[in-house]
């Protein structure tokens, strides 16, 4: 069993040296990270310069540029070994709702899942790394029993978000749905030093569906959340009534 380790924290993170630790023993553990956290960069890919790959005195490898990157080299020229499964986090912060859209936590898992490896995705749900000790518990069952799913269930990608309690490892564990959320709150709008306009991207809005199944639900309740995840972004539903709107005499 061979996993590769990727986060969107960077390779120095918490979370990240949490989660190694929590999963030695499941396999031959491969690390490739972030040099600086790259949060929030989605699937981005550094397509205009190369990039290097370093390693640190405890064997991880980080490289300058997202997580997406990073996972991206490992597989397709690094690692000598194509991974049985690819983990990423364990995340500063929660990626619940469309904020997996986002996330570069959930795009380095996304990215072994795009390459048909089965892939996880943690989050700690509030920033801090309060209680990471119980997370990292939580992940490694989470990891030991996915590795036991069945065979022609692959490639499979899991976003696993956990509340940070000391107890976590002893919540109960609900398979949910993506919440939605509202529009983000506004930029916010400084002057800089030099007297030019300067905008700072403003925080997530309020979760907006977070009924009994979603991810936002279940750990408001005190569950760890697992969403199984796809990547298909077809309107499947809206196929017809475009077709009928753009594409008279389309081929459907
Ligand atoms: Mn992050």
């Amino acid at each position: 069993m061979r996993i590769l380790i990727a986060n969107d924290d960077g390779y120095l993170a918490p979370g990240l040296h949490a989660l190694v630790r929590a999963c030695q023993g499941l396999g031959e553990i491969d690390v490739v990270a972030p040099e600086q956290n790259a949060s929030g960069t989605s699937n981005s890919l550094t397509l205009g310069r190369p990039l290097s790959v370093f390693a640190a005195a405890n064997g991880f490898k980080y490289v300058n540029g997202t997580p997406s990157d990073c996972v991206h080299v490992a597989l397709t020229g690094l690692l000598p070994q194509r991974p049985d499964l690819v983990l990423s986090g364990i995340n500063n912060g929660a990626n619940m709702g469309d904020d997996t859209l986002y996330s570069g936590t959930v795009a380095a898992a996304m990215e072994g899942y795009l390459f048909g490896v089965p892939a996880i995705a943690f989050s700690l749900i509030d920033k801090g790394w309060a209680h990471l000790d119980a997370a990292a518990r939580v992940a490694r069952t989470i990891v030991d029993q996915a590795l036991r799913a069945p065979r022609d269930r692959a490639p499979w990608l899991l976003n696993v978000n956990i509340p940070n309690r000391a107890d976590a490892d002893r919540l109960p564990r609900a398979v949910t749905r993506l919440g939605r959320r509202h529009a983000s709150e506004p930029v916010v709008r400084q002057t800089s030093p030099r007297g030019e306009p300067i905008y700072w991207i403003g925080p997530a809005g309020d979760a907006r569906e977070a009924g009994s199944g979603t991810d936002f639900h279940a750990t408001a309740v005190g569950q760890v959340s697992i969403t199984p995840l796809q990547v298909d972004l077809t309107e499947h539903r809206m196929l017809d009534a475009w077709r009928t709107t753009l594409a008279a005499g389309a081929v459907a």
